[in-house]
């Protein structure tokens, strides 16, 4: 069994003063050693309170969460040191991940003692050379402050911090939406290098299908806290079968015409996770919509080619 992850039924709810958020809601998963798994869904679906979650950054409602066969469900944000060395996190923004007031070295050597990973001083140094080099920067930098490194470069240092504890799944949530293209570009095959000379297992978010497109095996797509759909990168985008992943993957130019998508499919406003519709949650917005969608939710059942489904129209 190769399963490094195993989600099941995870919720986090929210209390405010309309009612209660369900920013995730039942969701059930597992991620393979070796996977780059890509999360995609619209901004405000849950997937960056998801990917918290799991990371114990905030605690879940509800659910159960697997690292390997440990349950780590009942670690909370006080004792969860131990994933911290497990499981590394790159977020969106290195401008505001970084400490203005540290430079390169002493924010990539704190986690090295934290986790007792370096001895001694030249250890910790021989190690964050080797970090910058693995993300294409030089000994050179260690001594700069975030406001002496460009974008991308501050970007590359967060990502050198995730990878100083040697974890075995990193998550990368935006890791590279705030940068120009050719940056962007560069840090995804800086990733790509590194996942494979330190056996990591890679979880994205984005909302940039096309970019989870290029670096993905496999894909969840969620919508209001939910996952709708799941499975092979390549097989869900020959064929996406769930309405809401057509719709969304409508959105995005596609170069093949003879794959062109159904015309206005993603219509009308997203419903908010505050009550959000019964039955499936999607059908004020879809086009298939029967009678039964608005009664019974529709369960992730396995379809023919392996993926996952949500949805009646694929439910016999
Ligand atoms: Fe549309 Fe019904 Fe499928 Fe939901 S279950 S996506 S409303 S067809
Ligand atoms: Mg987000």
């Amino acid at each position: 069994n190769n399963t490094i992850l195993k989600i099941e039924n995870l919720k986090k709810y929210f209390k405010s003063t309309k009612g209660i958020v369900k920013a995730v809601d039942g969701i059930s998963l597992e991620i393979e050693k070796g996977d780059t798994f890509g999360l995609v869904g619209e901004s405000g679906c849950g997937k960056s309170t998801f990917v918290r979650t799991i990371l114990k950054l905030i605690n879940q409602t509800d659910g159960k969460i697997f690292f390997r066969n440990e349950d780590i469900s009942s670690f909370d944000k006080n004792t969860s040191r131990k994933l911290r060395k497990i499981m590394g996190m790159v977020f969106q923004n290195p401008h505001s991940s970084l400490n203005p007031r540290m430079t390169v070295y002493d924010t990539i050597s704190r986690p090295l003692l934290i986790h007792k990973i370096t001895k001694n001083k030249r250890d910790t140094t021989i190690k964050i050379v080797e970090l910058l080099k693995s993300m294409g920067l030089q000994a050179e930098h260690m001594i700069r402050f975030p406001h002496e490194l460009s974008g991308g470069q501050k970007q590359r240092i967060a990502i050198a911090r995730a990878l100083a504890v040697e974890p075995e799944i990193v998550f990368l949530d935006e890791p590279t939406s705030a940068l120009d293209v050719s940056v962007q570009t560069k840090i995804l095959k800086l990733l790509e290098q590194a996942k494979k000379d330190r056996d990591l297992t890679y979880f994205y978010i984005s909302h940039d299908i096309n970019l989870i497109r290029v670096v993905s095996n496999k894909i969840g797509v969620m919508y209001l806290g939910k996952m709708v759909e799941t499975g092979q990168t390549q097989k869900i985008f020959e064929k996406p079968l769930h309405p809401y992943t057509q719709g969304l993957f409508k959105s995005v130019p596609e170069p093949d015409p003879d794959k062109k998508l159904p015309e206005d499919m993603l219509t009308g406003e997203v419903p908010s996770p505050i009550n959000p519709p019964n039955g499936c949650n999607f059908h004020p917005r879809c086009p298939y919509a029967k009678s039964i969608c608005k009664e019974k939710e529709p369960e992730l059942k396995s379809y023919e080619d392996g993926r996952l489904i949500a949805c009646h129209l694929y439910l016999k």
